[in-house]
This record gives structure tokens, C-alpha cells and sequence, in this order.
């Protein structure tokens, strides 16, 4: 065991790890990475089919990037936008934000990350409501099995039961409504009608509870930790109605669907949507130093900045310098590469295919993709799409065969998924799914045996 494994067990608390599991096995070392690929302290070369954690776009090896923190660290590794003052980075940003978002958001509040983003909706529509004068407009509705991150708010807003049960929360005042995953709760109906029942059950959810008391509905516009759930066509359009019609925001999660992982700047231009506030993380920096935005319609700020009353709300790493000059330069290589345009019209299409050949396996009863965002469902039976028991981890099992053919896919339950940086190749694209063939190939033979 490398010393490495030996302190990281005696120090080290993971994030969702069980620690008592993982130091009976020990952790895996990733010492560097260049392009799409992560190096492990053995030498393993593995293609890494999440870009990080759905963030290292660009790849792990974009001299810009490198460039611009480094530059910017020597000029002025921090200062903040507190109290009046400003920095060239934040000004730089906000304005390249405000040309790359979709039309009609031009206001960005700074974060340190995705989570801090959902914390600042949530008191942002609130502050909103109140300073038009309704402040009984204070639930937010949100969907079962979202993800909106790991902080009080985050997970209060998300739907994911497990995280919900520990640590308090969830907070008062937000309510929940299914989620619009046909494979898993379509229940063999046309998707396109389930769309639209999931999506009516927002309407019926704001008039249950009022709409005046509803500030907002949030979510993501692909569910990605709860395993790329892509809805039914009907979905997004008939959301749009009904937000539309009652007097309620609508917040979009952006987090990993933003720059560019569904062939569009935002999935918001994807599905037409016309989000009032737009949460970004993760791809706005390529992952190479933290930070987060949210970004708000004119609407919302013009409310925001005519109020006389200060938003109490903000954090030390709100716009910080080098991650502020980091995300510029990654908007800049992003544009210099042309990767949107890469994605939607090469990459994207070209993985749409190469992955749709694993429904072929035994074990795959459905290959969906967006862009470069695509999952697998694992089943037992192919012919009624029953999943393996709960005894039989069939996804960890996966995803550990696939570690060791030399690719990085995730497991969600028995749906594997994949999120690869957007520089992937098409030969790069092979590979990676000549390595997943390889570990559907391996876990067949567990299964069998
Ligand atoms: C990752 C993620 C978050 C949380 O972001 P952190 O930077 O981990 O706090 C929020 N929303 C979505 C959709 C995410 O995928």
C-alpha cells in the first residue's frame, strides 16, 4: 500500500463515501492527467468519461487556463467585491457572461460553487418577492431526485431521499414534484403523454399550494447526478405554459448542462427554455479552480437593483480574481476552438451513434444521449426491462470494470453514465466505447457466473 492510500485512510474524509468501506479498501491514487485522460500512481492510463466531475471540458491540459491563473495570481491573487470595490477579472467576466448567456441576462451574482449558487436562489427569489411587495411568496417547487448540491439549500432543494434523510434538513417551504424519467417511471406509456403528466403536475402543485405563495420552480434541464435523465420532448414546452401563466420564476440548473455539454451554450437554447435565474458551476472553468454564478433576467434584476434595501448575502470567494480570470479564458478557448459548434454538429451526433450500439448487450435495455451526455440502463431482462435485485450492485460492478478496461463512467443505481470533456475526438469516442463494450463484457461474465 503506497503511503499515499496509508494517510489518505488516516486523514482524509471523503465526500459520499462511506469511510468505513473505503478504508477497508483503499482509495485510488490519481497522480496527473493530460487531455482526457487521468494518470493513476500505478501508471494506469484511463480515458476519463466524466470530465472530472462533469467539469474538465476542456480537458486537463489547456495552457490558457494554466496561463491565466498564473498571470493572475502574480497581479492580485484575491480581493473581493464587497464594500464597494471591483476588480478587472470579475468586470471582465460579468460582461463575457452577459454576451454567452442567452438573451435578455445580463447580471451575474458570483459563487465559489454549484451548491452556493442553489443557496443564492433560494434567497434571491424570496428578496425578490418580498421587495415587490408579496413576501408570502416563499415556496420553491422542485422535483424528486434532483440534484442541486450538498449545502442546506442544496439538498432541501434537491430530491435525492438518502441526503435529505441525514444532517436536518430538509428547510421549510419547499415542496416537490416527480421527475420526468420515462425509462425508470414510464411505466411502458407513450413518453411524449408521460412528459406532459410529469410537467402537469407543476400546475397542480402551485395551485395546491397557492400562487400566492409560489416564488419559484427550479430545475435542471437534464437531471445529471440522478442519472442523465433526459425528458420527453412534451416536457420542457409544457413547464415553460405553465410558468408562464402563474406568477412564479423559474430557475434553471445549469450547473452541468451549461458551456456547451448539450451542443448549445446553455441546454436552456437546447430545450427553449426561458429560465428568470440560470445556476452555473463546474464547465465555467473548466474545473480548474472553483467558482460559480448565478445569472439573472433583466426583469429580475432591474427589481434586485431598484430595491433600497441591501441583499444580505455573499461570499469571501464571491468573484475571485484568478477564478474569475480562469473562466474568461476558458469562454475565450471555448470560442476559439468552436467547441459548441463541435459538439452539435460533430462530436455530439458522432457519440449519439457509437454509444446507441450498447443497447446491443445483453445488459442494456436503454442508450440515451444529448450532446456529449449520455447514460445506459442495466437490466436482468431485457424483455420487461426488470433490473437486477438490490443485493446485486450490478452499477458498482460496472463501474469498477470499467476503471479497469480504462474508462471512467459512474454508476447511478444500475444506469451507468457519461459525461466525457468536450475535446473528445471521434477516435477518442471509439475507444471509449470500445472500453465500455469491454466492461459490459466483464460484468456479463460476473453476472453469469
Ligand atoms: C454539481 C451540481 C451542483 C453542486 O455544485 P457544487 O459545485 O458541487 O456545489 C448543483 N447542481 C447541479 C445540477 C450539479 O450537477
Amino acid at each position: 500500500m503506497s503511503k499515499w492510500i496509508e494517510q489518505d485512510s488516516a486523514h482524509c474524509l471523503h465526500p459520499f463515501t462511506n469511510f468505513k468501506a473505503l478504508n477497508a479498501k483503499g482509495s485510488r491514487v490519481i497522480t496527473k492527467a493530460e487531455g482526457i485522460y487521468i494518470f493513476d500512481e500505478d501508471g494506469h492510463k484511463i480515458l476519463d468519461g466524466m470530465a472530472g466531475l462533469w467539469c474538465v471540458n476542456l480537458g486537463y491540459s489547456s495552457q490558457p487556463l494554466i496561463d491565466a491563473a498564473t498571470e493572475q495570481l502574480k497581479e492580485l491573487p484575491y480581493y473581493n467585491l464587497f464594500f464597494q470595490t471591483t476588480h478587472p477579472p470579475a468586470v471582465e467576466l460579468s460582461t463575457l457572461l452577459a454576451e454567452v448567456t442567452p438573451e435578455g441576462m445580463n447580471h451575474v451574482f458570483f459563487t465559489g460553487s454549484g451548491s452556493e449558487c442553489n443557496d443564492t436562489v433560494l434567497r434571491m427569489v424570496r428578496h425578490y418577492w418580498s421587495s415587490l411587495g408579496k413576501p408570502d411568496k416563499q415556496v420553491v417547487i422542485s422535483r424528486n431526485n434532483a440534484y442541486h448540491g450538498s449545502t442546506m439549500a442544496g439538498v432541501s432543494l434537491g430530491g435525492m431521499g438518502f441526503m435529505r434523510a441525514q444532517g436536518g434538513s430538509p428547510l421549510p417551504n419547499i415542496v416537490h414534484i416527480d421527475q420526468p424519467y420515462h425509462f425508470g417511471e414510464g411505466n411502458g406509456q407513450d413518453a411524449n403523454e408521460f412528459g406532459l403528466e410529469r410537467a402537469r403536475q407543476l400546475e397542480q402543485k402551485i395551485l395546491e399550494v397557492g400562487e400566492d405563495k409560489v416564488a419559484a420552480f427550479i430545475a435542471e434541464p437534464i437531471q445529471g447526478a440522478g442519472g442523465v435523465i433526459i425528458p420527453p420532448e412534451s416536457y420542457w414546452p409544457e413547464i415553460q405554459r405553465i410558468c408562464d401563466k402563474y406568477e412564479i420564476l423559474l430557475i434553471v440548473d445549469e450547473v452541468i448542462c451549461g458551456f456547451g455539454r448539450t451542443g448549445e451554450w446553455f441546454a436552456s437554447q437546447t430545450f427553449n427554455i426561458k429560465p428568470d435565474l440560470m445556476c452555473m458551476a463546474k464547465g465555467i472553468t473548466s474545473g480548474y479552480l472553483p467558482l460559480g454564478g448565478v445569472m439573472v433576467r433583466d426583469h429580475v434584476a432591474k427589481v434586485l437593483t431598484d430595491a433600497d434595501t441591501e441583499f444580505a448575502h455573499g461570499f469571501t470567494y464571491s468573484g475571485h480574481p484568478a477564478a474569475c480570470a480562469v473562466a474568461v479564458a476558458n469562454i475565450k478557448e471555448m470560442q476559439r476552438l468552436n467547441i459548441v459548434n463541435q459538439v452539435r454538429e460533430v462530436t455530439g451526433p458522432y457519440f449519439a451513434k457509437r454509444w446507441s450500439e450498447l443497447a446491443a448487450h445483453p445488459l442494456v435495455a436503454q442508450a440515451r444521449s444529448k450532446g456529449l451526455v449520455g447514460a445506459i440502463e442495466l437490466v436482468k431482462d431485457k424483455s420487461t426491462n426488470e433490473r437486477f435485485n438490490k443485493e446485486w450492485d450490478v452499477g458498482t460492478q460496472c463501474r469498477e470494470h470499467c476503471f479497469n478496461s480504462g474508462v471512467v463512467l459512474r454508476a447511478v443505481g444500475d444506469t451507468m453514465i457519461c459525461s466525457p470533456p468536450l475535446i473528445i475526438s471521434k477516435e477518442e469516442i471509439d475507444l471509449l466505447v470500445e472500453r465500455a463494450k469491454l466492461a459490459l463484457e466483464k460484468t456479463l461474465a460476473d453476472v453469469q457466473s
